[in-house]
């Protein structure tokens, strides 16, 4: 997997202050994406052990209250692997303390329908998905979390349990 950005103290992608990884990858193609530099996956450069260690160092302080996986498409097939290796990772070390949130171009009918065990994977330890692509039609500076708004803000561990979406709420 490649990437091009980890952004810290990250304020608009979540709650609180965040460590937001931008990785490369998408095949969404919406038009006026915010980061089509994002969509070949050989863009940006190799998500390695200095990447994976920038993560952590940022997720170690207090004030840090989670991590965002945006660019790009975190679940784009070429990352569903690493993504889902982070994720556990991360949970793993730090338990509930830290929340995980997931931007995709993929609807939350698509990602549940795919019924891929990475993906099952990936959601048992997600806590929100931000789920489908950008619609310039229904774009909306003052949708909280996303930029249109058929995207929603998804309770992830709320909607497996209830078997129906249930928003997030702040
Ligand atoms: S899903 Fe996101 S990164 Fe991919 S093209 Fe759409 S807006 Fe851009």
């Amino acid at each position: 997997m490649n990437y091009h950005d980890i952004k810290h103290d990250d304020m608009n992608n979540g709650p609180g202050l965040r460590v937001t990884l931008f990785v490369s990858g998408c095949d969404h193609y919406c038009k006026n994406c915010q980061n089509p530099e994002t969509w070949d996956t050989k863009s940006g450069i190799l998500f390695d052990t200095t990447a994976v260690d920038e993560i952590f160092d940022q997720l170690d302080k207090d004030y840090i209250s989670g991590i965002t996986f945006s660019g790009g498409d975190p679940l784009n097939k070429n990352n569903r692997l690493i993504v889902c290796d982070l994720i556990k990772c991360i949970r793993r070390k730090y338990k509930n303390t830290k929340s995980i949130w997931i931007y995709t171009g993929y609807t939350w009918e698509e990602i549940i329908e795919e019924a891929w065990p990475i993906l099952t994977a990936i959601l048992e330890d997600t806590d929100v998905i931000v789920d489908g692509t950008f619609e310039e039609n229904l774009a909306d500076i003052n949708y909280h979390w996303a930029g249109s708004t058929n995207q929603r803000v998804i309770d992830v561990q709320r909607s497996i349990e209830d078997k129906k979406i249930v928003l997030y709420e702040d």
